[in-house]
């Protein structure tokens, strides 16, 4: 028996991927194991961190003495073996720390909380034990906060050394429980109650009764009184008389709107032609148990999902689990009804819009192995689900399957790799893949399957194309031209519904003054500020810094203020003038922000209960409404001008999408699409609905300008609150990038961000371009350790492979 753990510790300044080796209490000895948390005591002071204890070792290479573990944390391991090695790759592939990727995969309530504690270590009097510390030896360090006069008490005796102030860490994770009930007594005895009650006590009697139907269980006191048809005051007497007890009952936490029935869930549907095909191809992988990749290239409307579904089903009858990643913004009920409708309650969902509490529950559900398929946006790709027989991950070029902030890991590469752990396939699906999954699938790398059909045999929707230039010259400034204008009218005759779509990708709403052009700026970045008119307030979007509108430009104290750039509000406000008859629902962050805001919106909009929705990117994706029959895009070109080499893939994806939306069930659909660029091949190919020339296209331009995916692609960035500082670390990494890697391998800048400032830093920013080099990835983790050390003091370094923007 080992009797030295590993473990890794949370502590945020000093980072190291290296474990570090504790001693195990021999009283702790029979319950830790791999995967657990403890408190463990770290640097000088008493002062507690959690760790996960990543191994057990009988000799240390450290010299010095070492310490003993403080607490175990968990009664089972919250890692297992697959995550814990899981952990240890991401760790290394996406330049982070390995205690950031065990934080990332957990859900929240994991995460312990360090609480500062007085504790009394000398004898005061007995005046002083009571007022400060309530007559106990020791408390919490915020009691004291807003007492200046208890603070400097506190002070004095910390001088005289009577008191110490520690960490402690509490753990949050705790179990929901609610009320429940259990007999006292035997079924005899309750008996002998029964038959000595007063004639009258009817409700008595009927607890009595009821209480033998339950005799050695626990019922939860709602479901109680529901059968046995009594309140609340009865059970409580029948706790008086000591005919029963209350108890905790431990439920799960419910995100879910809608109950599901396990025995009448939803048969699957005949499939056509091509699914049948693909169906066919993925399950002799499910069976063969192979750790292929598919990519499923299916138009709007082709039937996708029944695929997914389908092959779900192959992996559970196998016995196997499932997971299925959408991306946050298609997350809708929609989608999770649809699968739960299939699968009844062995569904789980993961995703943002969850509370803390819900996110735990639903966690632990996989993990004990009661919910077998899970549904979620990008972390879900972590559940903890045993014995995976197929993974997909559908709208695969979704650009929020890559995380933002450490660590930047791309769902579909931890997927693969989960793909190969339980040699089970991966399937991607989009109708408009990304160019390096379609390039893949071109060389073989992964199996192409093809829907090139909409299941309703309608042809996809036929797109018009405005150019509004002479729209606007003819009508004026407006957001509508005149045949999107005819159209709208047209389905409010028809009572048919449409859905608009305001393109607001690098755009938002700010200041300007009209006199002098100052923009309202935020003081902390170098970025501006947005109008949010629903809390009347400017607000800056990267540091969350809010200042009231104002009434007078703060350069020049002219009058002559306005907002430009068309939000949704102003969008609405127009609609209503132009179209008066028209109900719309607006969905856009500040309308979806409360908890259950998207699912309300989105079922009375099914329900009906609006003809126009009007929303933002977020209504692009997984919508499937049949009596939606038109689809308007007011400005498709905003994205275009992006500093952003992906600009144009990004903008076809997201028209090609939209106008997937109409025409889905037997009406025939239309898209008009308003634009400054007609002549864009992004638009263009939109409007014919011609991915391969799409593709060809920008596979072209990509191979001339040396981007993805004929090179890959790291980006490295260092911040600084001084500009000089920022910019000389990020010299000083060029320098020693320069001198190990290979000759072919590119190295661009550093320079300046295009938001040069942000969260009152400055930012640096060198690209690394190369097709193969074995020495960076040596290089890199190099630099990643250096700059944990003194030298670089203050700067920050981060390291984004494969990066989304170079913004
Ligand atoms: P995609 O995910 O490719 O956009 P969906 O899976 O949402 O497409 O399918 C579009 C519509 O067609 C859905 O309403 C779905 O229920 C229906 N559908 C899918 N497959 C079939 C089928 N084989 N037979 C009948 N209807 C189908
Ligand atoms: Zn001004
Ligand atoms: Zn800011």
């Amino acid at each position: 028996m080992a009797e030295l753990a590993q473990v890794v510790v949370d502590v945020p300044t000093m980072q190291t991927n290296q474990p570090y080796t504790y001693e195990v209490p021999p009283q702790l000895a029979h319950q830790l194991q791999v995967g657990m948390r403890v408190a463990v005591p770290f640097g000088n002071g008493h002062r507690q961190v959690q760790g996960f204890v990543v191994g057990f070792t009988d000799h240390a290479d450290y010299q010095g003495e070492l310490k003993p573990i403080g607490a175990v944390m968990d009664v089972q391991p919250v890692v297992n073996t697959e995550l814990l090695k899981l952990s240890s790759w991401l760790a290394d592939t996406t330049y982070s720390f390995w205690i950031s990727c065990l934080y990332t995969m957990l859900p929240n309530m994991l995460k312990s909380k360090a609480e500062r504690v007085v504790r009394l270590v000398d004898e005061v009097d007995e005046q002083t034990l009571f007022d400060l510390f309530g007559g106990k030896d020791e408390c919490e360090l915020s009691q004291f906060q807003d007492d200046p006069a208890k603070m400097s008490q506190l002070l004095k005796l910390k001088r005289e050394k009577r008191v110490v102030i520690d960490y402690r860490l509490t753990n949050r994770a705790r179990a929901k429980t609610v009320t429940g009930i259990t007999p006292l007594l035997t079924f005899e005895q309750l008996e002998d109650a029964r038959t000595s009650l007063h004639p009258n006590a009817h409700a008595q009697s009927r607890l009595l009764s009821y209480l033998q139907s339950i005799v050695g269980k626990k019922v939860k006191q709602t479901t109680a009184e529901h059968v046995a048809q009594l309140k609340a005051g009865t059970f409580n007497q029948g706790a008086k008389k000591g005919w029963l007890k209350k108890v905790p009952i431990e439920v799960y936490r419910n995100p879910y709107e809608q109950p599901v029935a396990d025995d009448h869930l939803e048969t699957p549907l005949h499939l056509n032609r091509d699914q049948q095909a693909a169906v066919r191809r993925i399950n002799q992988a499910v069976e063969d148990q192979s750790a292929q990749t598919f990519l499923l290239q299916g138009v709007t409307g082709s039937g996708k999902t029944e695929v997914y579904l389908q092959t779900i089903a192959k992996a559970l009858a196998m016995g196997r689990t499932a997971l299925m990643l959408v991306p946050e913004i298609s997350l809708t009920p929609q989608i999770v009804n649809r699968v739960r409708r299939r699968f009844g309650s062995q569904v789980a969902v993961l995703h943002s819009g969850l509370s803390n509490g819900e996110q735990y529950d639903e966690w632990r559900r996989i993990e004990r192995g009661q919910a077998k398929v899970v549904v979620g946006a990008r972390s879900a790709v972590f559940a903890p689900l045993q014995n995976l027989g197929i993974i997909i991950m559908d709208e695969e070029h979704e650009t929020s399957y890559k995380q933002d902030d450490a660590p930047r890991y791309h769902a579909r590469e931890v997927a693969k790799w989960r793909s190969h752990y339980h040699q089970a396939p991966l399937i991607l699906g989009s109708a408009t893949p990304s160019l390096e999954s379609r390039a893949r699938a071109l060389k073989g790398v992964y199996q192409l399957l093809r829907l090139p059909h909409r299941v309703n045999q309608q042809p996809l929707p036929p797109i018009k194309v405005v150019d509004m230039r002479p729209e606007i010259k003819r009508r004026g400034e407006s957001n509508f031209s005149l045949p999107l204008l005819q159209a709208l009218d047209l389905r409010l005759q028809r009572r048919e519904q449409s859905i608009l779509m305001l393109n607001r990708r690098g755009f938002s709403s700010f200041m300007m003054c009209r006199d002098c052009g100052a923009v309202l700026k935020c003081p902390n970045c170098d970025i501006s500020l947005t109008l949010h008119m629903d809390t009347r307030t400017m607000k800056c979007h990267y540091c969350g810094h809010e200042e009231p509108i104002p009434q007078v430009c703060p350069n020049c104290h002219s009058r002559h203020i306005r907002y430009y750039g068309t939000g949704t509000e102003k969008v609405e406000q127009e609609l209503n003038r132009l179209l008066p008859q028209a109900r719309i629902i607006r969905m856009d962050v500040d309308t979806t922000r409360r908890k259950g805001m998207h699912e309300k919106l989105l079922r009375q909009f099914g329900q009906q209960q609006a003809d126009i929705l009007l929303g933002t990117q977020m209504i692009a994706k997984g919508l499937d409404f049949p009596n939606v029959t038109l689809v308007g895009v007011l400005n498709a070109d905003t994205g275009l001008g992006l500093p952003d080499f992906r600009a144009s893939e990004h903008t076809f994806d997201l028209l090609s999408q939209v106008s997937g939306r109409a025409g889905r069930a037997n009406k025939q659909g239309q898209v008009i699409i308003q634009t400054f660029n007609p002549d864009h091949y992004a638009i263009k190919d939109t409007q014919t609905h011609d991915y391969e020339r799409f593709f060809r296209q920008e596979m072209n331009l990509r191979h001339q300008a040396g981007y993805p995916p004929y090179y890959y692609t790291v980006r490295l960035m260092a911040s600084h609150p001084e500009e000089a500082a920022a910019a000389r670390a990020m010299a000083h990494i060029r320098q020693e990038l320069a001198a190990k890697l290979t000759p072919s391998t590119i190295v661009l800048g550093p320079t300046p961000r295009a938001i040069a400032r942000m969260k009152r830093r400055y930012y640096y920013q060198i690209v690394i371009k190369y097709k193969q080099d074995p020495h960076l990835h040596p290089a890199l983790q190099q630099i990643l350790q250096e700059t944990q050390a003194k030298g670089f003091k203050d700067v920050q370094v981060s390291i984004d492979p494969d990066p989304q923007y170079f913004m």
